[in-house]
């Protein structure tokens, strides 16, 4: 067995905001998505996994219409001698009471269109806050995913607010809920730095797989 030796970053740089899927720069490295609905704890942890206390910022303005932030990163994988270039797409936030009908749709068409357009889309995390439940849109964002044969993986935000016992209540019952959609979790929290190592090495794992290559662009 290869001993777990921690995914190390390198560099981290923010490369652009895209208002729409039209604005998006060439597709460049790979691309891990990060989903979440607003106050899960996003920003926190792409800072935490950049390494970088301020790359995200940890958005106080609910409901700012906003765009696709992509950042890139560079790793060092264990066991790998060349970097890994990395490309982290945060989607935006979702789930606002505020927000009308109409910024619902556009959330719906921004990110849709993202995903059938990306090739270069290799994995994305769907994020849930540790002290709620795996809403419908987190399950409706799976279940869509699954059928446009983009693996996701599921991140439980802020970790660090539940007791060994409670984590393992919440680990079967968000395996529960997720069914047939029956992704992988991970437990993470943002502010302590726990799990993130265990998560680089998850998408390493799904990065090295060729596989990934093959997804066609779809209409
Ligand atoms: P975002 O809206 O999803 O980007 O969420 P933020 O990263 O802005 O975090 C929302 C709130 O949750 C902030 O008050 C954070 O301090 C808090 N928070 C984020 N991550 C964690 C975590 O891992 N543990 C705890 N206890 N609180 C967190």
């Amino acid at each position: 067995m290869s001993a777990s030796l921690p995914v190390t970053i390198l560099d981290a740089v923010f490369v652009a905001e895209a208002r729409d899927v039209a604005q998006m720069p060439p597709a460049g490295p790979p691309e891990v998505a990060i989903a979440g609905r607003s106050n899960v704890g996003k920003s926190t942890l792409l800072n935490r996994m950049a390494g970088r206390r301020g790359l995200a910022r940890v958005s106080k303005t609910p409901g700012r219409t906003r765009g696709l932030v992509l950042f890139d990163l560079a790793l060092r994988v264990p066991g790998k001698d060349a970097r890994q270039m990395v490309r982290l797409v945060d989607l935006p936030g979702y789930g606002y009471a505020q927000v009308s009908h109409a910024d619902r749709q556009a959330w719906q068409v921004m990110v849709e269109g993202y995903v059938k357009k990306q090739t270069a889309l290799k994995l994305v995390l769907v994020l849930v806050d540790a002290r709620r439940d795996l809403g419908a849109e987190e399950l409706q964002l799976m279940e869509w995913l699954q059928g446009m044969q983009v693996p996701c993986h599921l991140v439980v935000t802020k970790a660090d607010k539940l007791g060994a016992s409670e984590r393992g209540i919440l680990r079967g019952r968000v395996r529960g809920g997720m069914g047939v959609r029956a992704a992988s979790v991970s437990m993470v929290s943002g502010e302590t730095g726990e799990g993130v190592d265990a998560l680089w090495s998850r998408i390493a794992h799904v990065l090295s797989q060729p596989k990934g290559d093959e997804r066609p662009e779809l209409a």
